[in-house]
């Protein structure tokens, strides 16, 4: 599933490519996404310029300049392509999770610019798009999720506010949208990791020393890997494909049985089921 840092790779790729150009052209294959596409979503995009590309948590965010704003979230599977007209053979995934080889069947919604298109593609169809006609209904559609964890207010005194007394563990929390925004099951391992917090601890159980962590990693990590994610995007583009050295650069994710990666730790990576979603950490350094 893609991770924040991945659709803010995908956002800077569109900024890159499509900030202040005029959608010319529209091509819905198929409208059955998570939600139907909306009977208008055509007319309010066609013949507009894109005047700014956002992301909140995992969405992206179109501004046109009729005011409107388009949001789309890529779900489980979805990806984004962009396909020069002079440079047809360049691998077109601005992601960097996925295959760049994607079956075109999947290929749900093209967009055209003057010198090239951006296709949306998604096997497993739970992404989505959604229209808003001004900025205070974007606003309020936002308004149900938590902090991002860039966010001033992702503080100490948020933290306490909402943790205290709880018995819900703090990977939990972590996953919980409504807690903190952004943070899918991959970092809320990673992040845990480098905090040196058992995943299954209750959350009225963390220090003062916790929360700082809680706040100072969440933000490393999601820094960290916006980061490799550049850097991969830049690489798969002159390496005919070879992908998948992103995934090698995570600590305890996808990491069960081997040696934890912290000098002089003797712990063994393990793993298991926290409310259904596959949990790793360190049985030494985060007991
Ligand atoms: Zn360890």
């Amino acid at each position: 599933m893609p991770e924040l840092p991945e659709i803010e790779i995908v956002k800077q790729s569109l900024y890159k490519n499509i900030k202040f150009k005029k959608i010319k052209k529209i091509i819905v294959k198929n409208r059955n996404l998570r939600f139907k596409l909306a009977s208008n979503f055509k007319n309010i995009l066609n013949n507009k310029k894109i005047v700014n590309i956002s992301r909140f948590s995992k969405y992206i965010i179109i501004n046109l300049e009729n005011s409107y704003f388009c949001i789309f979230h890529l779900g489980m599977s979805g990806t984004i392509h962009i396909v020069k007209k002079n440079n047809k053979n360049l691998i077109t995934n601005v992601s960097f999770y996925n295959s760049p080889l994607i079956p075109k069947k999947h290929n749900h919604i093209e967009f055209f610019f003057n010198n090239l298109k951006v296709i949306y593609n998604d096997p497993r169809r739970f992404g989505f798009f959604k229209i808003f006609s001004s900025q205070r209904k974007l606003f309020n559609y936002f308004n149900r999720y938590g902090p991002e964890p860039f966010d001033k207010k992702f503080n100490i005194n948020y933290l306490k506010k909402k943790l205290k007394g709880k018995s819900k563990n703090i990977k939990n929390y972590l996953l919980d949208q409504k807690f903190v925004s952004g943070i899918g099951n991959i970092y809320a391992n990673e992040i845990l990791f480098f905090c040196k917090i058992n995943p299954s601890l209750e959350s009225k159980k963390l220090s003062l020393e916790n929360y700082k962590k809680l706040i100072y990693y969440s933000k490393y990590i999601l820094i960290s890997a916006i980061k490799k994610g550049g850097s991969t995007i830049k690489n798969f583009t002159n390496t005919n494909g070879k992908l998948g050295s992103f995934q090698k650069n995570f600590n305890v994710y996808q990491r069960e049985n081997l040696k934890c990666l912290i000098k002089n730790c003797c712990g063994i990576i393990k793993k298991k089921k926290i409310s259904n979603r596959s949990t790793f950490y360190c049985n030494m350094c985060q007991k």
